[in-house]
């Protein structure tokens, strides 16, 4: 985490005053559930020790000022009342969404001056944007005493990036920066926004979670999502149903023969089965066989690979070289296209299971990956 002090120091240097707060928000990855949550499916994502901290004080003359200190740009500034969906903002757009989606639905924030700094990395799926968003959400929430859940605002911000900034995402890197704790993985519903905290603790079982961060991001990432969302969609309305999420697994079969289209219906397998794994995985965790989630990690990256066909050459590699490394299991994690992988491995083999991922990159030819260990951190908080 990029230090409270410092950030709250640099905010007093740029702004001539001090702030009224310091707040964080983290990054995540996720556990289980992929492109689940856009078909009010299930997810369960985990928050990183990695955050996006804020300092921010309260306005009350409708500016807001911007400014990060991982961007080499001097202080965004705006007026509340002129800011315009999807102006091409660039960083600003994020947190200025916040404020503008707050704003629509009819909470009263009066401005602030924000400076942030970031240990998310950027562009890696690992929701430094949502991170980005969240905080602020929290902040203006206290600040300007809105008294909204952390739902709430998790929703506000997924709207943001939405309607303001232009990203069609999902709901799960809003919710998950907001409401995960520390040693848990969040069980989400993306239909009712219903959560349960799911304990996670692998140094408790000798175990680690890897992310392998690839650290390519490949065109095709796009339009490939809005496609995907848009098949998903397509197989929903061919099957009757509002959302793939109502398509229970043990019906599976019959609804793919139902679909006469080769490309829904791959799609709608991997929604359905994903789902099930979400299921299958908690039901491991909840007996206490941390272990034994390995093979539907797997399973979850042939589906995505196969069926889905959202990973890349690199993602592969990490899996299989740490499956035949002795990883329990690992799949692609994210939007795809690259970003990161997760591999659950034993913690004492952790070293061994990196060094044959990074030897694997370096043969290929492939930028090297960085590879870290992703603890179960606390959600979004003020820190003072
Ligand atoms: P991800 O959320 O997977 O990291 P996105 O493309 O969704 O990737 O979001 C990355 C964008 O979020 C960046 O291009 C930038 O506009 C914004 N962003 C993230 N972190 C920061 C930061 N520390 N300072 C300024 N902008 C940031
Ligand atoms: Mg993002």
């Amino acid at each position: 985490m990029a230090p409270v002090s410092e950030v709250a120091e640099q905010f007093t240097e740029l702004y001539g005053h001090a702030p009224d707060g310091v707040w964080s928000a983290p990054g995540r990855v996720n556990l289980i559930g992929e492109y689940t949550d856009v078909n009010e499916g299930f997810v369960m994502p985990l928050a990183l020790p990695h955050t996006v901290v804020a300092a921010v004080s309260r306005r009350t003359d409708g500016v807001l000022r911007l400014h990060s200190a991982d961007i080499d740009a001097p202080v965004v500034e705006l007026r509340i009342d002129e800011l315009t969906p999807l102006s091409d903002g660039g960083w600003a757009a994020y947190p200025a969404g916040v404020v503008w989606a707050l704003r629509a639905a009819g909470h009263p924030v009066g401005g602030a001056d924000l400076h942030l700094a970031s240990t998310v990395p950027t562009g890696a799926g690992l929701s430094s944007s949502a991170a980005l968003e969240v905080v602020t959400a929290l902040a203006l929430n206290d600040l300007f005493e809105l008294g909204l859940s952390r739902p709430e605002l998790a929703v506000l911000s997924q709207r943001a990036e939405n309607a303001f900034v232009g990203v069609p995402c999902g709901v799960m890197d809003q919710m998950a920066s907001a409401c995960c704790t520390e040693g848990h993985a969040l069980h989400l519903d993306c239909r009712d926004l219903s959560i349960r905290q799911v304990p996670f603790d692998l140094a408790a079982h000798g175990l680690r979670l890897l992310v392998v961060d690839t650290r390519v991001k490949h065109e095709l990432g796009d339009g490939a999502y809005a496609e995907r969302r848009a098949g998903c969609e397509e197989g929903a309305r061919a099957l009757g149903v509002s959302h793939l999420r109502d398509v229970p697994y043990a019906e599976l079969g019959d609804a793919l023969a139902r679909l006469t289209d080769e490309k829904v219906r791959r799609y709608v397998r991997h929604i359905v089965t994903d789902d099930e794994r979400v299921e299958r995985i908690i039901g491991l965790l909840d007996a206490g066989d941390v272990r034994g989630i390995g093979p539907a990690l797997t399973e979850g990256h042939a589906s995505l690979r196969d069926d889905f066909r959202i990973s890349c050459p690199e993602l592969d590699l990490a899996v299989e070289t740490a499956n035949t490394a002795g990883a329990y299991g690992a799949r692609m994690t994210g939007g795809g296209f690259g970003g990161s992988a997760l591999l659950l491995v034993e913690a004492a083999e952790a070293e061994t299971v990196t060094k044959s991922v990074e030897a694997a990159f370096a043969a290929a030819g492939y930028t090297a990956p960085r590879v870290f260990p992703a603890v179960a951190s606390p959600g979004a908080r003020r820190e003072v």
